[in-house]
């Protein structure tokens, strides 16, 4: 009988094939990764600098001890080119492989932004393991970095990078740390926060060009300001790879379209984690990974399931002020209401009848997370 085949050894594909194996032991399964197919927890990318990591030190297991653990065929450095749908076969390169459901765990790729000037070589952006070995390296010796985006992860790399002597800079165009994930004032408690431990921020303007300047760059924002450092690490945003589900005919709209039971347009083909779209939803965080692993081990050991995704909080990993926060559903009406103490930010998102939708908590109120999460409707 043909393997499942799951591609991607990132958490989505980990979790998914650990919980599986809960449900049934021997059902051939073949893991494909096109990197090294070390597992690791991608969270701890940017909180590894203070904490002295090697991306050497990150890993959990190698691609041999995962294999054995989980009774699976685990093949790095294969990236698969093509999905055959009729003849149920994944293309790599000239190599097929039968399988009989295959499932989609293929992550998101870094947004690029177009930059002019000469210094590319110095911009870097980290989303897996070998991004971060590569970044590291390149700090060695260095005491100075931009970094591009002041969302969440742009955020925790300052936290990181501030904690471990590095003078950073975060050039944020939307004006406001994590512009998308929590109101004003939350943001001015995070950049206040990071500000007293040396981060400086450029709130406006976006960066333009980055040229060679002496041993570093010197990075041109657009509004003319100039940045002298020796690094820019481009923390920008993710696209979830949909390029193989497409070319597949599979739907895709944000990520690769799913239902509530993480199956495609083709119902042998499923997808979870960063690369999909769940009923609509696009949340690349570890919780909705978690939920949707668990769904579908049950789905694939025989027995259909559907993720229900309840309360799904976003924890911000900046010590230097503590972030949580529930995002509302895109659409949602209605309006924050903030007390704010200092540091310590209460915001709650509330409709007209004055039902929670989403909160913002920085400091010491992260502490009513639990409280709230039992006010909120769950997503699904
Ligand atoms: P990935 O880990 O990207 O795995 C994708 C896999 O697919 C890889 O193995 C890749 O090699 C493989 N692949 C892709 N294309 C192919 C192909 N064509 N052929 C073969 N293999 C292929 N979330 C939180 O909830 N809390 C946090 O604190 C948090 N911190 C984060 C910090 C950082 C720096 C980053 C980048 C993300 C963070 N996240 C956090 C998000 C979270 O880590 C991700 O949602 C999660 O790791 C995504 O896992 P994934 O398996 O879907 O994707």
């Amino acid at each position: 009988m043909a393997p499942i085949v799951v591609i991607g050894t990132g958490l989505a594909g980990f979790n998914l094939v650990k919980e599986f194996r809960k449900h049934d032991a021997e059902t051939p399964v073949v893991m494909l990764t096109s990197d090294d197919g070390r597992n690791y927890s991608k969270p701890m990318l940017s909180n590894g600098l203070a904490r002295n990591k090697t991306a050497d030190e990150l890993v959990m297991a190698s691609p041999e001890q995962t294999a054995a653990a989980l009774n699976v065929t685990v093949r790095p450095g294969v990236s698969v080119t093509a999905i055959d749908r009729a003849a149920k076969q994944v293309v790599l390169g000239d190599e097929r492989l039968d399988y009989s459901q295959l499932v989609l765990a293929c992550g998101a790729d870094v947004f690029r932004p177009q930059l002019e000037g000469d210094g590319q070589d110095a911009v870097f952006s980290i989303n897996d393991l070998t991004d971060y070995a590569r970044f590291r390296s390149a700090l060695e010796g260095r005491k100075s970095v931009l970094v591009m985006g002041g969302g969440l992860i742009g955020c925790e790399f300052a936290n990181d990078m501030a904690q471990a002597g590095i003078q950073v800079h975060v050039v944020e165009p939307m004006g406001r740390c994590l512009p998308l994930l929590v109101p004003e004032a939350a943001s001015q408690a995070v950049s206040a926060g990071l500000g007293a431990l040396g981060v400086s921020f450029h709130f406006g303007p976006f960066v333009q060009r980055v040229d060679r300047h002496g041993e570093g760059v010197r990075a041109t924002l657009s509004d003319g300001a100039t940045v002298d450092v020796d690094l820019v690490l481009s923390a920008v945003g993710l696209r979830p790879r949909i390029a193989l589900a497409a070319e597949a005919g599979l739907a895709v709209d944000r990520g690769v379209q799913v239902d509530r039971q993480l199956r495609t347009s083709d119902p042998q083909i499923f997808a979870l984690g960063d690369c999909a779209e769940v009923d609509g939803h696009v949340l690349p965080y570890l919780l909705p990974l978690m939920a949707s692993a668990r769904a579908l081990a049950k789905t694939l050991a025989g027995t259909p399931t559907d993720v229900s995704y309840g309360v799904m909080p976003i924890t911000i990993k900046t010590p230097a002020c503590p972030v949580v926060c529930v995002v509302a559903p895109r659409g949602t009406a209605g309006h924050w209401q903030v007390e704010a103490d200092g540091h310590h930010v209460k915001a709650l998102f509330r409709d007209e009848q004055g039902q929670l939708h989403g909160y913002a908590l920085t400091g010491d109120a992260c502490s009513e997370k639990m409280a709230l999460n039992k006010d909120m409707p769950a997503l699904f």
